[in-house]
């Protein structure tokens, strides 16, 4: 099975923030609505009148979409003693 994956290289350049930096990647369709923002289930019986409930979803809100923050933080590469 294929999917699409995005790939994050990451690079210290002399002006990376000292507090960290937030690459955003966006657009993932949400994989617990599969990107329909909602689901639909039905309250009738057999015979009865039968009425749509639609409940959005929890995961991405309704967007029907994902958003990633990668928060980098920087720091002294230091030998760590055990
Ligand atoms: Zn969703």
């Amino acid at each position: 099975m294929s999917r699409k994956a995005k790939v994050l290289f990451i690079e210290p350049t002399n002006l990376a923030p000292k507090n960290g930096e937030v690459i955003k990647f966006t657009g993932f369709v949400c994989p617990n609505c599969n990107g329909r923002g909602h689901f639909i289930s039905s309250s009738g019986y057999h015979g009865s009148e039968t009425k749509d409930i639609q409940t959005g979803c929890s995961q991405c809100e309704g967007e029907g979409k994902l958003r990633a923050d990668v928060v980098v933080r920087w720091m002294p590469d230091k030998k760590e003693v055990e």
